[in-house]
């Protein structure tokens, strides 16, 4: 029994003078790796336009059909992304999401990203499904909420999507002169891609601040 007795607080003993590994949550938050999986944030161009197309791959590509996508038609008059369409609405249930970043992968225009947050909590299940605007990043200094007119955006000179067009396919039937469109074109790939944007395993491709 003695030998009990030394053994047990000999490791009380010995554990007084380690040191703590303890952190003192809330007010001390531990940095997370690099690649978490924090909530989601909808990107915007550096004038306010939002990335969003409205596609609606994010939503086929979600496991949990947490997200819910309604696209809209662009107008010259009232233009919200630089494609043909935005995203009239859009909602992630985060009592469905999983946190699998499979959504961020089908994103062609790198509209969607994860940040490094993770406090999600609420006391209603409603809260839980963020809206739109709550996922939009805030507006980049100086720029104005869309939408925009084609006349405005014209007038910026710039150059989504890096400048690079991906060619009608269509137009090269009529054009015997072109070499087809094939799969996998740096132009078209660059298009999709959004160009120099981090590669999704890169430490930086959202670095846990809103882009
Ligand atoms: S992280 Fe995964 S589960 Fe969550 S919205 Fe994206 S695809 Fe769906
Ligand atoms: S976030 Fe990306 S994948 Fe989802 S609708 Fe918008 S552009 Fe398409």
């Amino acid at each position: 029994m003695f030998d009990a007795l030394r053994k047990g607080f000999g490791l009380t003993f010995r554990a007084m003078f380690r040191p703590s590994v303890t952190t003192e949550y809330p007010e001390v938050k531990r940095d997370v790796a690099p690649r978490f999986h924090g909530r989601h944030v909808l990107n915007r161009w550096p004038d306010g336009l939002e990335k969003c197309v409205g596609c609606e791959l994010c939503a086929w590509a979600c496991p949990a059909d947490a997200i819910y996508v309604r696209g809209a038609d662009n107008a010259p008059e009232a233009r919200y992304s630089p494609g043909e369409r935005y995203a009239a609405d859009y909602q992630i249930n985060y009592l469905r999401c999983i946190f699998c970043g499979l959504c961020i992968e089908a994103c062609p225009t790198r509209a969607l990203t994860m940040t490094h947050e993770y406090e999600l909590s609420a006391d209603a299940r409603d809260d839980f499904i963020f809206t739109k605007q709550q996922l939009l990043a805030p507006l980049p200094q100086g720029a104005e909420p869309p939408p925009h007119t084609d006349a405005e955006i014209a007038a910026r000179d710039m150059t989504y999507y890096k400048g690079h067009v991906a060619q009608n396919p269509l137009a090269h039937s009529h054009d015997e002169g072109a070499a087809p469109q094939e799969h996998g074109d740096p132009a078209t790939t660059d298009l999709l891609g959004g160009g120099t944007e981090p590669p999704h395993d890169s430490p930086d491709h959202d670095g846990g601040a809103w882009r």
